[in-house]
């Protein structure tokens, strides 16, 4: 950094380059445009952010992000709590909302199972699906698991884990359309819509 930056633009430019997608450059620019449009901008944002950080928290159910928990998916009486659909990241979750394919409840795992990066099951939300699946509860069964893993390397390989782990349940994962090493979020609705709708049994 030039001297000439001060060390609180500095910090500033240092936190937004952690955000995915912002190079240095980019977070230069996005601090710079922030520190311009200070009311219309900067301090709207800071106040946002403060209070996502004070009130958001994930369900303990499913692992969705909300200002309740159980989050509102969970606690929706209308959305069918016998299909059970286990996506990586809440950002799945969201696409998956966005496309309006399904009605049933989510299960947020987190991320993807990666030797290479030490992402072990216990460090995902597994034994809470595991739980949830085989609850002995009255009116809780669940009927159906759609894996809905991105089609990368580690999306697939927690997708065999799971389907291991689920044997006597019926699973299904997403079919056509999911181009390979290609990630949920990418996919535009009409895409995501098919591969849901043309889901297999496992
Ligand atoms: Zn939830």
């Amino acid at each position: 950094m030039p001297a000439t930056i001060g060390s609180e633009i500095e910090r500033l430019i240092q936190l937004l380059s952690k955000l995915p997608g912002l190079s240095p450059r980019s977070a230069r620019r996005a601090a710079l445009a922030l520190l311009k449009k200070r009311d219309t901008l900067l301090e709207p944002l800071s106040d946002a952010m403060r209070e996502a950080a004070r009130a958001i928290r994930p369900c303990e159910t499913c692992g969705n992000l909300d200002t309740v928990t159980p989050c509102a998916i969970c606690a929706d009486p209308r959305r069918d709590s016998h299909v059970l659909c286990v996506v990586e990241d809440v950002a799945d979750l969201w696409a998956l909302e966005r496309a309006g394919v399904f009605r049933g409840r989510y299960h947020v795992l987190g991320g993807a199972l990666s030797a290479l990066d030490g992402v072990t099951p216990e460090k995902l939300n597994v034994a809470s699906l595991t739980d949830r699946v085989f609850s002995q509860e009255e009116g809780q069964g669940v009927d159906e698991v759609i894996l809905a893993m991105n089609a990368t390397v580690e999306g697939q390989t927690t997708a065999h884990y799971l389907m291991d782990l689920l044997s006597g349940v019926k699973v299904t994962r997403l079919a056509h359309g999911v181009p390979v090493g290609g990630e949920l979020d990418y996919l535009d609705e009409g895409t995501l819509s098919a591969a849901f709708k043309a889901r297999r049994s496992l």
